[in-house]
């Protein structure tokens, strides 16, 4: 048995536990950037709490609430710029996996006077700030990996930039934040929360400890599924969907992600599509895809999940996610030709060609 194992956030789970561990904060310095998009810090009330906080510690900040969603690398070195201004000592990031994968920019930016396109380097000659990470969605598992995930409108695709130093130092995970999501990004999330545990147990770097991880999200997904079928959320499903996010976060801060995500954000750059919702829409596909390679973990994750077969994944996934772009076979092959550029694709259980991944593409999105 071989594997390296690294996570290197502390990570405090529970409702109303920014406030029970507010002195946690003070360790990382006395003035903060709060970094977050234009309505998730308002309206989980995570905002708000942060600055309560914040004041009661003595600890200065200032906000940048102006991430985009899929923040692009002009979006966050306008907050990288304003971290520097400010004098930041560390980064909060609140919100979806848009506003924590900015704070991870935003952190390495405000220390390191590199050019846009170095951060994908991945070699940052100061380390970036410190980043706590408060989650209002319950799907990217952002708050426990080191990566950020830029929108690069040279490349007209997403890519990953991240390194040990971009792991979050400190998460707040509570549920609470993730109660004014609406159901469709709730939906949106969770699937995507699913493809990261699905993709990492399937990929070929996974590892024994990745597994535990990512059994135990599939199945605490499968005991949600009905809840969010029937759009009846409770806090206690909050919270199981907020802790089985991170726990797919934990499994791909080791494996990384693979060719669902490389296909998915061809998705959301061209046809606007949600993250999650992009990654679902191709699983029932990728499963059958990959079957013959990895036979007996899929059947587990039907067993995890308490489906028959794929097509009874799949048709569950119809349930939650309806496709209503329209798609040609021409596009199929530029998006093809992208997910084949990024490193993820080799991590894919069964080795892809460009056309296995327009056969996987015309399969989930035309028929
Ligand atoms: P998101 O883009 O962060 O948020 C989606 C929408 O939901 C936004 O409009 C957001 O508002 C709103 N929202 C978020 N929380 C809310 C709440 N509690 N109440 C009301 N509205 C809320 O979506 P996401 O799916 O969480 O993140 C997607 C991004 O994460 C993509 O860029 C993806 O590539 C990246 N990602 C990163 C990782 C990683 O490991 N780092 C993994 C997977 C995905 P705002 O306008 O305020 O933001
Ligand atoms: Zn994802």
């Amino acid at each position: 048995m071989k594997y390296n194992f690294l996570l290197k956030t502390k990570v405090i789970f529970g409702t109303r536990c920014m406030a029970e561990n507010k002195s946690e904060l003070k360790k990382f310095g006395n003035r903060a950037l709060i970094v977050t998009g234009k309505t998730s810090g308002k309206q989980s009330g995570a905002l708000d709490d942060t600055i309560e906080v914040l004041k009661d510690q003595g600890i200065g900040y200032a906000v940048f609430d102006k991430v985009l969603n899929n923040p692009t690398l002009e979006n966050v070195f306008d907050g990288g710029q304003m971290a520097a201004e400010t004098k930041a000592d560390f980064i909060i990031g609140i919100g979806g996996g848009s506003p924590l994968d900015a704070s991870k920019a935003v952190a390495a930016i405000a220390v390191n006077n590199i050019k846009p396109l170095d951060l994908f380097n991945n070699v940052l000659p100061n380390k970036p700030l410190p980043i706590v990470a408060i989650p209002t969605t319950a799907g990217t598992g952002s708050e426990v990996t080191a990566v950020s995930i830029i929108t690069r409108h040279d490349l007209q695709t997403k890519m990953s930039f991240g390194n040990e130093d971009t792991f979050p130092v400190l998460a707040f995970l509570d549920a609470r934040y993730t109660e004014s999501m609406p159901y469709e990004v709730t939906v949106n999330t969770a699937v995507d929360a699913l493809s990261h545990a699905v993709e990492g147990y399937l990929s070929n770097v996974s590892t024994p400890v990745s597994d535990v991880f990512a059994v135990e999200s599939i199945r605490l997904f499968g005991d949600c599924l009905s809840a969010l079928l029937e759009n009846r959320i409770d806090y206690a499903t909050r919270e199981k969907l907020l802790h089985m996010s991170m726990l797919g976060g934990m499994t791909v801060a080791q494996t990384g992600t693979t060719i669902v995500h490389g296909m998915g954000y061809s998705l959301t750059y061209f046809k606007d599509i949600p993250h999650g919702k992009a990654n679902g829409l191709f699983m029932r596909e990728y499963l059958k895809f990959n079957y013959d390679v990895v036979k007996e973990k899929t059947e587990n994750i039907l067993r995890l999940l308490k489906l028959k077969d794929i097509d009874e994944f799949g048709r569950v996934m119809d349930k939650l996610l309806v496709n209503d772009k329209q798609f040609n076979e021409e596009e199929f092959k530029l998006y093809a030709s992208l997910a084949m550029k990024q490193k993820s694709a080799k991590k894919n259980a069964k080795s892809v060609t460009d056309a296995d991944l327009v056969e996987i593409m015309k399969r989930s999105l035309l028929q």
